[in-house]
């Protein structure tokens, strides 16, 4: 689960992580009034949406006044923004975070993330600050510092001085550096975070350190023990048709493609991703409805699917393991003759139970393609889509 920035700073400056002064505003009176609170001569708008980039495409607008705060303010509320992070619906503007802007001297590029190769978690910084990271790589990659961190005995003071040295940290500002990489690493671990980016940290021109922006990710699995952190979440910023999967509990993601799946297991649902790509589709998601699929399931699956307006044409592979073909079947047909689907459904199933669960679709009367294998369905899929959409022959 991601936050947003204004939460992230209040999350790290508990860690002792220095941050500017600032205040939320869901309204341009809002803003203008919080640029007063804070008071100076100066302050930076910032559109608080889920995604990094917004300096480049308008969401983060250092104003001069009040009036510039107002117009900006006016402006980016209500306004979908797309950054290279959104993709192309962009992401809906509803909070603002009014900040005192900062002169800034120098901008230190600070990333924690969890490295599952190694088990470990790694600081990745770069003296190099403001750009992505992607473009830090690409462009000095040299420049990049890396550390992994020895989970036993966590970050200590001496590692994160050594790494203030590395980032050419002026003397008289370690101390705060130490503060702030230590800062980072406890919220990391204290919070289940998996990705803690501070993107510009900042010399200011007046000698501080200031983390000017501020972004944190959380473990899913994690925000059952942390109530805190799990009411921070935005459900205007996640992509609705995931959101309604999670609600569900459905192990959902959305993709670009037409072709539904609806597969139990992920290692199966990659398969026949794979597959539904080598015929000559695309999916349209990634669906694992789970082990112990009921027919209530399987039916709520389908709806899932088909809410996505793109999806032309369905695919069923069910391997019965725990499962049971005939439940899933029992889903399937309910699903069908409820929903009253108008696009071709290809169904394979295999594993426990799988001829009482073909004889329930057959006897059923509803109108499923049927498949032996995972190639068979693919190419089954690929073919009813094309007939269905017109494209036979092309
Ligand atoms: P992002 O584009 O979503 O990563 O948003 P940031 O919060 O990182 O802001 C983008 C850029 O705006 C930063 O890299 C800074 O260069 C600039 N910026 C942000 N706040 C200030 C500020 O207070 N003063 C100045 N001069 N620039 C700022
Ligand atoms: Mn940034």
């Amino acid at each position: 689960m991601d936050i947003h920035e204004y939460q992230a700073k209040e999350l790290l400056s508990n860690f002792g992580v220095t941050v500017p002064q600032g205040g939320l505003a869901y309204s341009p009176e809002q803003a203008v009034y919080r640029a007063q609170e804070i008071g100076g001569t100066a302050w930076v708008v910032k559109a608080q949406i889920h995604s990094g980039g917004r300096g480049k495409v308008g969401g983060v607008k250092v104003c001069q006044n009040a009036e510039e705060v107002r117009t900006t303010a006016a402006n980016l509320l209500g306004r979908r923004l797309v950054t290279h992070q959104t993709g192309p619906r962009g992401k809906l503007v509803h909070r603002l975070y009014i900040e005192a802007a900062t002169e800034i001297e120098r901008e230190i590029y600070l990333g924690l993330v969890l490295d599952r190769r190694m088990e470990r978690l790694v600081v990745i910084a770069s003296p190099d600050g403001g750009m992505d990271i992607e473009e830090i790589s690409a462009k000095r990659p040299e420049h990049i510092v890396r550390k992994a961190i020895e989970p036993a005995v966590g970050m200590q003071a001496f590692e994160a001085r050594e790494l203030a040295f590395k980032l050419g940290v002026d003397k008289t500002l370690i101390s705060q550096a130490v503060s702030t990489l230590l800062g980072c690493y406890r919220a990391f671990r204290d919070l289940d975070a998996i990705m803690v980016e501070i993107n510009p940290l900042v010399v200011t021109r007046d000698g501080r350190l200031l983390a000017l922006d501020a972004k944190m990710s959380f473990d899913d699995n994690a925000l059952f023990r942390r109530p805190n952190i799990s009411e921070l979440r935005d459900k205007s910023q996640e992509d609705e048709r995931e959101m309604r999967a999670t609600d569900r509990g459905l192990n959902y993601i959305g993709l670009e493609g037409n072709i539904g799946c609806i597969i139990n297991g992920a290692g199966l649902a990659m398969a026949t991703m794979d597959m539904v790509k080598h015929a000559g589709g695309e999916p349209a998601n990634f669906l694992d409805i789970g082990g112990g699929a009921s027919p209530e399931r399987v039916s709520k699956a389908f709806r899932l699917v088909l809410d996505d307006p793109k999806v032309e044409a369905i695919l069923v592979n069910i391997f019965a393991g725990i499962n049971r073909c005939d439940w899933v079947a029992e889903g399937i047909v309910q699903a069908v003759s409820e929903i009253d689907i108008k696009i071709p459904v290809v169904v394979r199933l295999s594993g426990t139970n799988v001829e009482k669960g073909k004889k329930i679709i057959k006897q059923s009367r509803v109108s499923c393609i049927m498949a032996d294998d995972l190639e068979d369905a693919a190419n089954k899929v690929i073919v009813a889509w094309r007939k269905h959409t017109g494209l036979a022959g092309k």
